[in-house]
């Protein structure tokens, strides 16, 4: 018979999954600050890549709470979201509707994110686990802060810096 699997082994799958996420993501931030256009937004990109390095520490402490090696398992969903953002990068190159497009994109792992982090946190309470469960409600609130202060950035700036082209 197949072994029991337990909401233990969920939270467990489920933090490997997002660690693949993050490392990825800190690799796909670089891209990103390099392609846009405006410093704001460059600056954005730096200031959540610095964030995203506490995200992965953080995770790390997780791991250690429930005593497992910190081991990503791969995670088609941000891949899929990653390679979505390049293809912007590549068909909006040196258009004015760049930066708007890489805001897209960025929302669109910010989201990610938050599924699994609001996930994560929750499963964790319910485990007993706070200390982890607190850990996972910092990084929820970054992640959920990044995603308004790009949406501030598409509004006062990138979106009609993209409209105006036409
Ligand atoms: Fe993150
Ligand atoms: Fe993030």
């Amino acid at each position: 018979m197949a072994k029991e699997k337990t909401l233990e082994d969920l939270f467990h799958d489920t933090l490997r999954d997002i660690y693949y996420a993050e490392r990825k993501i800190l690799k796909a931030l670089p891209k990103m600050q390099r392609a846009a256009q405006s410093q704001e937004l460059k600056a954005a990109f730096e200031k959540h890549r610095e964030q995203t390095e506490g995200h992965v520490e953080r995770l790390q402490q997780v791991f250690e709470i429930i005593g497992k090696a910190p081991r990503g398992k791969t995670c088609d969903a941000i891949e899929g979201i990653v390679a979505e953002g390049e293809e912007i990068m590549d068909e909006f190159k040196d258009t004015p509707a760049l930066d708007a497009g890489l805001i897209s994109a960025a929302q669109a792992v910010e989201h990610y994110e938050i599924t699994r982090y609001g996930t994560l946190r929750r499963w964790a309470s319910e485990l007993g686990l706070a200390d982890a469960a607190r850990l996972l409600e910092a990084t929820l609130k970054e992640e959920a802060r990044t995603d308004e202060d790009l949406t501030k950035l598409a509004e006062t700036s990138a979106n009609q810096r993209a409209r105006k082209a036409a």
